[in-house]
């Protein structure tokens, strides 16, 4: 069954494996009213996604997604109908890019001193394309011998506390919410299931400390998420006046799990969403 709106998607121009109009394609075949592209760090790939939505008849948000560096497990934000063409946004995402390259090269000379003989094309190349990251080391791993599965890969060298580990920087909640928000977004927190195994009083006092930074919602619905999670994060939503959002987190042909409009209490949530986001959109450039 699909949902009618998807608001977290990912294409080829991060790691999904459908490119931004076979994205927009897909969920109209399957029905849905509205989605909204959100890739890692980049939102390169929503202006073709716009085009392509404009032809076929989709609606399509802009978006991005961007991992933020928080005291609990992994903290990732979204940021809805923000302006694609802001230079800010573009110097801060390429200044995102930079770490990451720069990251991977670290990365590699790690390895190098481990004896592994991988070079950068190695790695390029299982990357196909996507942005490079852990996983490519470890199929380039892997095809060397270096490695029996990716797991093991992970296990011995990637892994955080392995030897062949790199620190990652990531923005913190307030730069993060900020970038968003000086770009006429809304921020909006995803998955809140990977901040790890919160009590509800420090969910709760988390999400209002973020708020007071600008967060304007959670992404209550998400194919990981259990009923009883959901009931918390749409109760957390509700006290606090904040937009309750959904998507899939579809990533194309490498989750096969997860499909485009699939996610845990797709009736739940609807196009008012939608809306209304587009309002406080306005309202924002008018301020
Ligand atoms: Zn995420
Ligand atoms: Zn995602």
């Amino acid at each position: 069954m699909g949902g009618y709106i998807d608001l977290h998607i990912h294409t080829t121009v991060s790691d999904g494996t459908l490119s931004p109009s076979e994205v927009v394609r897909h969920a109209k075949e399957k029905g849905l009213k509205a989605i909204a592209i959100t890739d890692h760090d980049t939102v390169e790939g929503n202006r073709e996604a716009l085009e392509e939505g404009k032809k076929v008849g989709l609606d399509v948000l802009t978006g991005v997604e961007i991992s933020v560096g928080c005291p609990y497990g992994t903290m990732h934000l979204l940021g809805y109908c923000i302006d694609i063409d802001s230079s800010f946004l573009k110097e801060r995402l390429e200044f995102l890019q930079k770490v990451r390259s720069e990251r991977n090269l670290k990365i590699l000379d790690k390895l190098k001193g481990l004896g592994i003989g991988i070079d950068f094309s190695d790695v390029l190349q299982m990357a196909g394309g996507e942005q490079v990251g852990r996983p490519h080391f470890a199929k380039a791993m892997l095809k060397k011998g270096y490695a029996n599965t990716n797991q093991d890969a992970f296990d011995r060298f990637l892994k955080k506390g392995a030897p062949a580990y790199v620190d990652r920087f990531r923005f913190e909640p307030q730069e993060a919410i900020g970038i968003i928000l000086k770009c006429g977004g809304i921020p909006v927190l995803a998955h809140p299931f990977t901040l790890g195994d919160l009590k509800p009083k420090e969910l709760e006092d988390f999400v209002v400390e973020l708020i007071s930074l600008g967060l304007k919602g959670i992404e209550v619905f998400y194919p990981e998420h259990t009923d009883r999670q959901i009931a918390g994060y749409r109760y957390l939503a509700e006290k606090h006046g904040i937009l309750i959002t959904g998507g899939s987190d579809f990533h194309g042909y490498g989750k096969p799990n997860v499909d485009i409009g699939i996610y845990n209490g797709n009736k739940d949530i609807s196009l008012s969403v939608i809306e209304t986001m587009k309002k406080m959109q306005e309202e924002g450039k008018r301020n």
